[in-house]
């Protein structure tokens, strides 16, 4: 496979044009899934409109960044204000490919894998934030998709594909290989997400806290969380298995805490402001995918 022995820089050349239209495409995910009615749902036949004046946007406004650089952020046909959030989404898509390489053995599983993880993530940290909901349609595929990850490792285990790092040096990655904490440098190739972590982390996620929110429920009377974080939990157990999961959880409750306490204080809310916990597990997911294992063995430290 010489595709694969190209150097890193050259790979996230290659991959940031097909990050950005990706992000383009993200932003029509964020704004179309939300909506109520079922025909505004459509992501695929629809093309692309101004959400103000409904006009057809031509091709060469539509282009990645440069589009809306050109046109100065505006609509050219009602000067509606384009949100900051579509050319931010395609610039953090655009970024997450160009640097996959960097971070994750390029043409392997967990390189694959990081890529969907971080791309849902972009889109579900939006539809959260700006809408307050997390997609069935994007949530259930990836709970499914992420026990499916979990069977290569299982059918071919050893194979190896060679990843040219530097002129003379060769590095030999196991292809199917889909564990934590891959960076920096392709270091620590362990442990592997195996199908039973991803299964546990599928049923955990979902079920931890379904129990706290009916504990929530019997003490405070309201919904502490929505049903869409229990699915990204789900999810995001399946891809990273169980324990890393509900180090996010915790991580993503602190986070939350952390923003909403002094919020509350702030305009003496009643507790009734819902946040956007899905923006927070989002945040906290990449934290403990690669410094999760050294988080915990420095608080293992620290405790004993
Ligand atoms: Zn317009």
């Amino acid at each position: 496979m010489p595709f694969i022995d190209l150097p890193p820089w050259m790979i996230s050349l290659l991959l940031a044009p097909f990050g950005l239209v990706l992000g383009s495409f993200g932003n029509v995910l964020i704004h179309r899934l939300p909506q109520e009615d079922p025909a505004e749902r459509n992501v695929v036949t629809k093309a692309s409109h101004c959400p103000a004046c409904k006009a057809r946007i031509k091709p060469w406004h539509n282009v990645p960044l440069l589009g809306w650089l050109w046109l100065r952020g505006r609509c050219a046909e009602c000067g509606w204000r384009i949100p900051g959030r579509y050319p931010l989404v395609e610039l953090l898509t655009g970024l997450l490919f160009a640097a996959s390489p960097w971070i994750f053995p390029f043409g392997t599983l967990i390189w694959l894998k990081g890529l969907v993880c971080g791309y849902a993530l972009i889109v579900l940290f939006f539809t959260d934030f700006t809408e307050m909901m997390l997609p069935d349609v994007i949530q259930f595929p990836l709970m499914a998709l992420g026990v499916l990850l979990t069977l290569p490792q299982l059918l071919r285990p050893e194979t190896l594909v060679n990843i040219w790092t530097a002129p003379g040096a060769l590095l030999q990655a196991l292809a199917f290989h889909n564990g934590l904490q891959p960076a920096p440098g392709y270091q620590g190739f362990e442990p592997t997400v195996t199908w039973q972590a991803s299964l546990i982390g599928l049923a955990v996620g979902y079920g931890v806290p379904a129990l706290m929110n009916l504990l929530y429920k019997a003490i405070r009377k309201t919904d502490g969380l929505g049903m869409g974080d229990f699915k990204m939990l789900a999810w995001l157990g399946a891809f990273w298995g169980w324990a890393p999961m509900l180090g996010i959880l915790f991580l993503g409750a602190g986070l939350g805490a952390a923003v909403g306490v002094p919020l509350m204080l702030m305009r003496r809310s009643t507790g009734q402001t819902m946040l956007p916990f899905g923006c927070f597990l989002a945040l906290a997911t990449p934290i403990v995918v690669f410094f999760g294992r050294a988080l915990w063995l420095g608080y293992l430290g620290w405790v004993g």
